[in-house]
């Protein structure tokens, strides 16, 4: 097989400690929950597995055989009792570990999340540790084809990396989550911004808006080649660089229709796929330019798997479980 496209997801690692109750405990009291669970997620490590599962089938990651794309997390945890299960739960998935940082007497970033399942509504305390601890030159990955990132780390470390990604040609995507304006550093020559409508608000500077031209305008003049604004059950729209150039409008993908249970990780699942048609496209290219069209509808059928089932990782699908076009 031939040398495999590598992706590196740098970004965050969290545990989500998680327990239901039918009403939360007023201040003093305490309360027996119904249940308590202890998840692995992160925006980072989420996208990661999403990245992972999406090139390859989970029979070939069972057996541990090779996929044409490479999965790096870069990252860091604690040295406390969570992070061996954490890693070992990641490379179950496929990913290599060897770039995530254990870092000495620091303990892994924790969500503390109380699901009150009366009203449905969720109570989080989220604790960063060691995601907050790294230096801006920790988490540098400079020989991938492509590198994905979100805002789940410190700024100036995800502003360092995606420099050093951009100056050595590494194909660079950004999911923006949780979204906060951005120096203009971090659009100047970006390959991929890909935002939800919120984020596309926020991060544009424009509040309600009415035209995705306009908003992917202001992305464009910024220096960033792809916009993509994920629509939730709308579909996606896009807008390239190539395209505004010649005044072209930019161009929606619909959603598949399916039953929504759970939309946790609809957006992290999208990204993935994005990142391993990219990964695919950077592997094989020779020259053409990225198929947008087939690289949303793909995204969007593996995120229209993520929604009909309930939970965070636990619905990103696998490569062989996204229906074909
Ligand atoms: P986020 O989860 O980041 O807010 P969205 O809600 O826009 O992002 O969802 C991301 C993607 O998940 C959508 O672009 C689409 O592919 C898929 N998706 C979300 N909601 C639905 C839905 N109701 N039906 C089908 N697909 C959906």
């Amino acid at each position: 097989m031939a040398k495999p496209a590598v992706i590196s997801v740098i970004g965050s690692l969290n545990v989500d400690l998680v327990t239901r109750t039918s009403r939360v405990p007023v201040g003093g009291e305490t309360l027996t929950s119904e249940s308590f669970d202890i998840g692995f997620g992160g925006k980072g490590a989420n996208q990661a597995v999403a990245c992972a599962r999406l090139s390859r089938t989970e029979k070939q990651a069972l057996n541990g055989e090779a996929s044409d794309v490479e999965v790096r997390m870069v990252g860091a945890v604690g040295d406390d009792q969570f992070s061996p299960d954490f890693l070992k739960s990641l490379r179950k998935d496929g990913l290599n570990t060897d770039k995530i940082k254990v870092l000495p007497g620091k303990k892994t970033g924790v969500a503390v999340i109380i699901v009150e399942t009366q009203s449905g509504e969720n109570r989080i305390m989220f604790c960063p540790g060691a995601n907050y601890d790294v230096k801006v030159e920790d988490l540098v990955d400079d020989d991938a084809s492509v590198a994905l990132f979100q805002l789940e780390l410190p700024l100036d470390v995800v502003l360092h990396n995606m420099k050093v990604a951009r100056d050595k040609g590494v194909e660079t995507i950004i999911n923006p989550a949780p979204a906060i304006p951005l120096p203009d550093e971090a659009y100047s020559g970006l390959g991929h911004l890909i935002v939800n409508e919120t984020e596309a608000s926020i991060l544009s500077g424009i509040e309600n808006p009415t035209s995705w031209d306009k908003v992917a305008a202001v992305f464009v003049s910024r220096g960033v080649k792809n916009v993509i604004i994920t629509l939730g059950g709308d579909g996606v729209y896009y807008q390239t660089e190539k395209r505004q150039s010649e005044s072209l409008p930019g161009k929606i993908v619909p959603a598949r229709k399916v039953k929504v249970v759970d939309t946790t990780a609809a957006g992290d699942t999208f990204a993935g796929a994005y990142s391993v048609a990219v990964a695919h496209w950077k592997a094989m290219s020779r020259g053409s330019d990225f198929d947008l069209d087939v690289a949303i509808a793909h995204a969007n059928r593996a995120a229209s798997m993520t929604v009909q089932k309930k939970g965070a990782q636990s619905s990103i699908p696998w490569a062989n479980e996204v229906p074909e076009a």
